[in-house]
């Protein structure tokens, strides 16, 4: 057995030994109080707990289910992904990705994608991807959500995108980064891996943009996921893709859009189904690079 898939099954160890720790702890504590022991109650749970508030909130927490941060690169490339589009600005992006030959993968809301078609037929005919967001966008409440609600939102926005594509995604991006111990196998179920970031510019809750900008300038490193969102004040997205586009051209930076099992050798591919706490799912490169690279290149 080769060593990455040693250590693919042993991370699938270590997450499922933290998820029966925090079961246990749970019933532990549950007894404690039964028997009226609150002071054991308490020291039993809060560490249970504490794992499982951590694998709920921590976007980037393999927990429960396989999670890419970021491309397994030694080159200058990053994966540009824009969120919670598409909106009136998506034109306008699409303008400025294409002045500087960059491609991105767009993680589509499903109930915005379905009242703004033509725009997503204009993603992937000018080159970019499209991942799934979910269909209603329920921030506050993602975290919370039953197997059958992460159902209706995960398969109904698969739907609402093949029904405008042809194409069903292959990457999810969890609302706020939220998670629970039922998210993973809907999922898997809908042909989905998931996917958080390496960095970001909190373009939704800092107006001011170079502040954003510096924040992802900062994380422009190689196989870098860089997360920027669309539903931003008029023209702000484009603005700030731009200013981003230009730091990556002076670096020598440029954009892939991996896509999973498309690209991948057997090896990799059988990694994609397991588990990486320490660093992710295991991803390929540079076999799609051919396909689906371009330079970012400062426009003439
Ligand atoms: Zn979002």
């Amino acid at each position: 057995m080769s060593a990455t898939r040693e250590a693919a099954r042993g991370s699938g160890n270590l997450r499922r030994t933290m998820l029966c720790l925090a079961i246990v702890g749970h019933v532990a504590a549950a007894a404690c109080a039964w028997m009226g022991e609150w002071a054991w109650a308490l020291c039993v749970l809060l560490p249970a707990a504490f794992v499982v508030v951590h694998g709920s909130l921590w976007p980037h927490s393999p927990l429960f289910g396989p999670v890419l941060r970021s491309l397994p690169a030694k080159e200058r490339l990053v994966w540009l992904t824009f969120d919670d589009g598409p909106d009136d600005d998506t034109d306008a992006l699409l303008d400025v990705l294409d002045r500087y030959r960059a491609r991105a993968t767009f993680f589509l809301v499903g109930e915005r994608a379905a009242a703004q078609p033509q725009r997503v037929r204009a993603l992937i005919e000018r080159g970019h991807r499209i991942g799934n967001h979910s269909m209603t966008h329920p921030a506050g409440r993602f975290w919370m959500l039953t197997p059958a609600a992460f159902e209706r939102e995960l398969r109904s926005t698969q739907d609402t995108i093949a029904g405008i594509t042809g194409i069903r995604p292959r990457w999810f991006r969890a609302v706020a980064g939220l998670t629970n111990p039922w998210l993973d196998p809907v999922i898997r179920r809908n042909g989905l891996r998931r996917v958080s970031w390496s960095g970001r510019g909190f373009d939704t809750v800092d107006g001011d943009d170079a502040r954003v900008l510096r924040r992802l300038v900062r994380a422009i490193r190689p196989g870098a996921i860089l997360m920027l969102h669309q539903g931003l004040s008029p023209g702000r997205s484009p603005q700030l893709a731009t200013a981003l586009l230009d730091e990556l051209a002076a670096r020598g930076y440029r954009t892939v859009v991996p896509e999973p099992e498309d690209c991948l050798d057997a090896t990799t591919s059988q990694l994609l189904k397991g588990v990486r706490p320490q660093s992710g799912v295991k991803v390929a490169v540079s076999p799609c690079e051919d396909n689906s690279a371009a330079r970012a290149s400062r426009p003439g």
